[in-house]
C-alpha cells in the first residue's frame, strides 16, 4: 500500500478504519474549497463511516449560504448520514465576543441547514490558539488538541498536506482516535485538480 494524497489510498485508509474494532472518529475541516467534499463522504458512507464535517462562515473562498455549498452540505446529512459542525474563526472577533459569536453562528448554521449543530472546531489554532473550554455552549463538543474531548486519544492530522507523524494507515493501532483531514488536499491525479 502505498501512501500518498490520493482517493485511492483515502479509500483504503477509509476501508481499514471502518474494519479496525478501535474507537476512530474522523473529522474534517473544509479549509478552503467544498471541491471534494461529497467524493470524500460517498467513500465514507460507502464503508458505513459516519464523520463530521466542519464548515467555514468567513471564507474568502466560498460561501457556506451560496445554493450550490448549502446542497452539498445538505447532502452530506441527508444522502450520507455525515454531521456538519461550525469551523470557528476565533482571529475574526474581540475576545470578549467569542463566546456569543459562536452561539450566533452555530445558529444562523442550524437555521439555514436545519440540521443540529453539536460540534465546534477552531481554524488555525497554531496560528492564532484555541478558545476557552467556558466559551462553548452547552450541548456543543469542543474539537481542538487541548479540550476536555481529546484527552487519552490519539490525534493526528494532516494539516499543510503533511502527516507530521506518518500517513493515518500506520495509526490505527491505537484505541481511540481522533483524525483531522482537509478535503482540499486530497486528489485522483494531481493536486492541481483542487488549486
Ligand atoms: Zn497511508
Ligand atoms: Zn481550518
Amino acid at each position: 500500500m502505498q501512501c500518498d494524497f490520493s482517493f485511492r489510498h483515502y479509500a483504503e485508509c477509509i476501508r481499514r478504519i471502518s474494519a479496525s474494532p478501535n474507537r476512530i472518529e474522523m473529522i474534517h475541516d473544509i479549509d478552503f474549497e467544498p471541491n471534494n467534499v461529497r467524493e470524500m463522504a460517498e467513500i465514507e458512507c460507502r464503508n458505513g463511516l459516519k464523520t463530521t464535517y466542519f464548515v467555514r462562515l468567513h471564507a474568502k473562498s466560498y460561501n457556506a449560504f451560496s445554493l450550490p455549498v448549502l446542497e452539498t452540505l445538505s447532502d452530506l446529512v441527508e444522502s450520507y448520514g455525515h454531521r456538519i459542525g461550525l469551523h470557528f474563526e476565533p482571529s475574526f472577533y474581540e475576545e470578549k465576543r467569542i463566546s456569543e459569536a459562536i452561539l450566533r453562528e452555530s445558529a444562523i448554521l442550524n437555521f439555514v441547514l436545519r440540521v443540529p449543530i453539536t460540534a465546534l472546531s477552531i481554524h488555525e489554532p497554531a496560528r492564532f490558539g484555541g478558545i476557552k473550554q467556558e466559551d462553548v455552549p452547552e450541548g456543543m463538543t469542543l474539537y481542538c488538541w487541548d479540550s476536555a474531548y481529546y484527552k487519552g486519544k490519539k490525534y493526528i492530522s494532516d494539516s499543510g498536506s503533511r502527516w507530521r507523524e506518518g500517513c493515518m494507515c500506520q495509526h490505527l493501532h491505537h484505541e481511540e482516535m481522533i483524525i483531522l483531514t482537509h478535503p482540499d488536499s486530497w486528489f485522483h491525479r494531481t493536486s492541481a485538480e483542487n488549486y
